[in-house]
């Protein structure tokens, strides 16, 4: 027998020609995708409204399988993680940020990472490989689930912000583990999911993907599938940049800042988000902000500034609050909206830069609490 189809691989042109190849009508694949997606169905049988037949055919030909959850943590401050097994003696992450106005659902794409950053537990572990759409569209798909926030597939909502309001995962950013542009096919597959409205219907805005700056890939993206884009910056000069962000030595700050430009003429927001993570005494001084000013100049941007979070080895500290405050003081007195990340999950490891940097020994520890390969 054949292996079954992963529905999770599919966005709706896939899902359609693979219908078409059964000799099944297309609008089947609407169907079978408000079920997978908007109900969170895995089980065919429940699909009432799939004629019989193929709902048997379905069984034997595909299923709906997401990675199987190995640890399900959540934080004081109410921050969700779960640990996720890919197989192969790899596992990712996701974290689920609940916030008054919206949830934010933060996912990874590859396990481990080849960009090497040096502040980065991901970037230490290595590269292990790019995870597959299903795994990618797997961990939204179970995070809906498990946050029992899988919606009535009649209901349609009005419109774009009135659908996004009151969602339990309201904003999907691509933030975990890895670099989703070097992921490019997968993700992309991926994130026209999140944007269908018979799957989870975002809009554009609430979706953000996050990049070390992979220049072609973001022209690629700008093209394909613009979404709200995060930069990661961490330097305001190559120097400095091609030590902490390696792929800087392929793609300079002069090339990114006009790869920036480009992409905001498509951009779903009419800023770029520039993360900038502060390691005291590296990239955190008064004279750093100030270079960051004039490398910025005349690209709408808003800054996104991260502390630290250590992880076990780092040869970095987290720069003091009150330099932190004073950075961003000098990028506000110059009229860009600067936030300072507030670190959240850090009691479960699930702050920024710290997802499964001990992966392979926490695989060793841990024990599957929660399978989920119902249809497989
Ligand atoms: N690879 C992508 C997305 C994943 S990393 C990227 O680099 O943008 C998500 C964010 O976490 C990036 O801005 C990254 O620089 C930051 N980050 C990585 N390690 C960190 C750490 N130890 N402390 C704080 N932020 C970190
Ligand atoms: Fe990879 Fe992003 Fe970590 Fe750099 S910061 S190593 S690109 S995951």
């Amino acid at each position: 027998m054949s292996t079954p189809v992963n529905l999770l691989d599919l966005d709706l042109d896939g899902l359609t020609t693979w219908f078409e190849s059964l000799g099944e009508k297309p609008f089947r694949a609407r169907q079978v995708m408000r079920w997978v997606h908007r109900e969170g169905c895995a089980e065919f049988d429940r699909m009432t409204d799939v004629a019989k037949a193929l709902r048997a055919r379905l069984a034997g030909q595909a299923c709906v399988r997401a990675p199987a959850v190995m640890r399900d943590s959540v934080s004081v401050d109410g921050t969700r993680k779960w640990l996720l097994d890919v197989g192969g003696g790899n596992a990712v992450e996701s974290v689920f940020i609940p916030e008054a106005t919206r949830g934010t659902l933060c996912i990874s794409t590859q396990a481990g990472c080849a960009l090497d950053c040096a502040f980065c537990s991901t970037g230490k572990q290595g590269f292990n490989r790019n995870l597959a759409t299903g795994e990618i569209l797997g961990q939204l798909w179970l995070a809906n689930r498990l946050l029992g926030a899988a919606r009535d597939p009649q209901g349609d909502g009005g419109g774009e912000d009135e659908r996004d309001n009151g969602r339990v995962i309201s904003n999907v950013v691509l933030m975990g583990m890895g670099e989703p542009l070097a992921n490019f096919d997968s993700v992309l597959v991926a994130l026209r999911v999140m944007l269908d409205d018979y799957a989870y219907g975002l809009s554009r805005r609430r979706v953000t993907v996050s990049t070390s700056g992979i220049v072609p890939a973001m022209d690629r993206l700008r093209e394909e599938c613009p979404v709200a884009l995060a930069v990661s910056l961490h330097a305001p000069d190559d120097a400095l940049r091609d030590r902490l962000v390696p792929i800087n030595r392929k793609y300079p700050l002069q090339a990114l800042m006009a790869a920036c430009a480009r992409y905001l003429e498509r951009a779903p927001r009419d800023f770029i988000t520039f993360e900038y993570v502060m390691l005291d005494g590296v990239n955190d001084s008064d004279a750093h902000a100030r270079q960051l000013l004039s490398l910025v100049r005349g690209l709408p941007c808003k800054f996104n500034l991260i502390p630290f979070n250590p992880f076990p080895d780092s040869p970095f500290r987290r720069s003091p609050q009150q330099r932190i405050q004073r950075f961003a003081g000098i990028l506000v007195d110059a009229g860009i909206v600067t936030t300072v990340r507030r670190t959240r999950g850090e009691d479960v490891d699930a702050a920024c830069g710290q997802l499964a940097g001990q992966v392979q020994d926490r695989t060793r520890r841990t024990v599957p609490i929660h399978a989920s390969r119902e249809a497989c």
